[in-house]
């Protein structure tokens, strides 16, 4: 089973969002594929009108890892349950380094997401300057091993995306080989701290028609998180057929 889950971003108004959701649902998901839309939280209901009863799956970027009072601005795991939400995209990289996420937030809100039965997809993948320096196995590690290590929630559902920040919005795609080179790794990482437990490992950055076929083919390539390409049905359509 593979998972190709859109991530919209601060991108598209509301009448927009419907539109393109709508010209999503039109196309029919094939066997074997999960599809999931993630809209801004303001477009959820609308974009999930248009998604009920259709073959895709409503997603969410982000989630309070509190379940209500005082936390001005922040969305719950049960609001967006409401909302008919099924994933939750966590710790994506933009969050980690714009708005300050930690590892130890990030578990938080996943232990939340679990929970309250919504599907994690937890962001992983380290910057430029770690790459260059050969430590970007340590880094990744040292991210799964924050929201995996002795957790007391079944971890079942999790999903894992390994989003190099190098490769994200910017076009430079890692190689097929780089990219399965570290979902491999982190299969290894998975094994040693849930033994016995597979968990999906997807692959963002700069994902496009044209090339996700090749990183789909993958062995420990189980899907992608796609930005940019996920923005017009077209495009998003073949992402979700593996193919240009
Ligand atoms: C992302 O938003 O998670 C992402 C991978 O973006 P893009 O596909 O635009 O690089």
């Amino acid at each position: 089973m593979k998972i190709i889950a859109g991530n919209w971003k601060m991108n598209t108004g509301i009448e927009e969002a419907g539109k393109l959701a709508q010209a999503i649902a039109e196309k029919p998901v094939k066997d074997g594929v999960r599809a999931v839309v993630c809209p801004p939280f303001t477009h959820l209901q609308t974009v999930g009108a248009q998604l009920k009863d259709t073959d895709y799956a409503l997603g969410a970027q982000n989630m309070s890892p509190y379940d209500d009072g005082a936390y001005t601005g922040e969305i719950s795991a049960k609001m967006l349950k409401e909302l008919g939400v099924a994933y939750v995209i966590l710790g994506h990289s933009e969050r980690r380094e714009i708005m300050g996420e930690t590892d130890a937030l990030v578990r938080e809100k996943m232990e939340k997401a679990l929970k309250e039965d919504l599907v994690p997809i937890v962001c992983v993948g380290e910057n430029l300057e770690q790459r260059e320096a050969g430590k970007e196995k340590d880094v990744v590690g040292k991210q799964v091993a924050a929201v995996l290590e002795n957790a007391a929630a079944d971890l079942s559902s999790v999903v894992i995306a390994y989003e190099p920040i190098w490769a994200i919005g910017t076009g430079k795609t890692a190689s097929a080989e780089q990219a399965e080179e570290m979902c491999a790794f982190i299969y290894e990482q998975v094994e040693k701290f849930v033994p016995g437990k597979t968990l999906p490992v997807l692959y963002g950055g700069s994902v496009k028609p044209e090339n996700v076929e090749e990183l789909l083919a993958q062995p420990h390539i189980d899907g992608a998180l796609v930005g940019g390409a996920s923005l017009k049905a077209d495009s998003y359509h073949k992402l979700v057929e593996g193919r240009a």
